[in-house]
């Protein structure tokens, strides 16, 4: 069986950065609670990001969590929620015991739909909060979709778990909206192992969700609780390993991007596909190459010829209003995001690739062309 490539798979620095903060840490017996790795994490992060402030918690998914609790969100609020994204984005609107709205995306972006959204704001004007994703690096329109949360002045989230190291007009995403969400997920573009940052301009808000992330302890000698608290905070080992990947995430974005042209330039020309769209305001991080195909090759074709040669790929996200668990939930919208799904695949974009590992994905997908 010839070596396996991965989808998108963690990729440490050669020069061993994430070591060195590992080893303080050691060094320092600093393994927990907290410490320097996990405040200059935080720091260097939001200087990357160019929010005010961030909270390093132990998975973007707790950075969603944390950032409905930062809005106010509560029990029958409405949400707005980007229908085709990870479920990740959509679960803890539920932990809120909050109610999804799913909104549609559109074929220019792939994200959120402006329009979806504008008719939603009609139909559920009481709306709390909207979360808006950047999928596979790509960004949301941002200049209509803050027009739209400043018009109806809604708070917005922006599920940025994808798109670090993206902008959109040179501005960084997850700083548009009144809070951004980040993971370090072990397929993400960097990794801890595990781990989450909410961003946030408001440096109250953001010492909250801190105070909300370590149990809610208020300051006394004795174990004192006036609010519900959440064990949601990053360990200063992983923080480490943050710091480390940190330095190394524009050299990954480039190799995203090599990834990402190589693909388009071979595979373009094939008849039905289509890249994902690359925007002129946009410099996407390129996560994960992705196309949809419109000829007699279907998605399942090229998933099923690659993984007889070891190869991972995988479909597009599955749209929230169409899971079993979510499709009792409202969707304005007009379907783009299930034709997304249903003609869209992610190629494998694992920054560790070679040229002849690039060459041996695009070969076996030409074969199907040429059967
Ligand atoms: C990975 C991901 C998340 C969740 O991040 P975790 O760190 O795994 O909790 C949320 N939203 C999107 C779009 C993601 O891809």
């Amino acid at each position: 069986m010839k070596d396996r490539i991965f989808l998108s798979s963690p990729h440490m620095s050669d020069e061993g950065f994430e070591l060195q903060y590992v080893h303080e840490a050691f060094q320092t017996n600093w393994i927990a609670p907290l410490g320097r790795n996990v405040d200059q994490f935080e720091k260097e992060l939001a200087a990357k990001v160019g929010s005010k402030s961030a909270a390093a918690l132990s998975s973007g998914t707790a950075a969603i969590h944390l950032a409905l609790q930062a809005a106010g969100v509560s029990e029958n609020d409405i949400v707005f929620c980007q229908s085709l994204t990870f479920s990740a984005t959509a679960n803890p609107i539920i932990y809120q015991n909050a109610i999804p709205v799913f909104i549609d995306s559109d074929y220019k972006t792939w994200n959120m739909c402006p329009e979806s959204l504008e008719q939603a704001f009609e139909r559920y004007p009481q709306v709390k909060a909207v979360i808006v994703v950047h999928l596979y690096g790509l960004s949301a329109d941002m200049d209509r979709i803050v027009e739209l949360c400043k018009k109806y002045d809604v708070v917005l989230i922006e599920d940025a778990a994808e798109s670090l190291g993206t902008y959109y007009k040179g501005k960084h995403t997850g700083s548009f909206g009144n809070y951004g969400v980040f993971s370090f997920n072990g397929n993400k573009i960097i990794t801890t192992s595990g781990g989450g940052m909410l961003v946030s301009d408001d440096e109250e808000r953001i010492a909250k969700c801190r105070f909300w992330a370590t149990q809610s302890r208020d300051q006394a000698r004795h174990y004192q609780h006036s609010e519900l608290g959440f064990n949601y905070r990053m360990s200063n080992v992983v923080a480490g390993i943050g710091r480390g990947q940190l330095q190394v995430l524009d050299q990954r974005v480039a190799k995203k991007k090599y990834i990402f042209e190589y693909y388009r330039r071979e595979l373009g020309p094939l008849e039905g596909v289509e890249f994902m769209p690359w925007n002129d305001w946009n410099e996407p991080n390129f996560w994960l190459s992705s196309m949809t195909l419109s000829g007699s090759v279907r998605p399942i074709d090229i998933i099923e010829a690659l993984e007889k040669e070891n190869i991972e790929s995988r479909p597009i996200w599955k749209p929230m209003h169409k899971q079993p668990f979510f499709e009792k939930y409202d969707f304005v919208g007009t379907g783009v995001s299930e034709k997304l799904f249903e003609n869209g695949i992610c190629l494998p974009s694992d920054t560790k690739m070679t040229d002849a590992d690039l060459q041996r994905v695009v070969e076996n997908i030409k074969k199907l062309w040429w059967e």
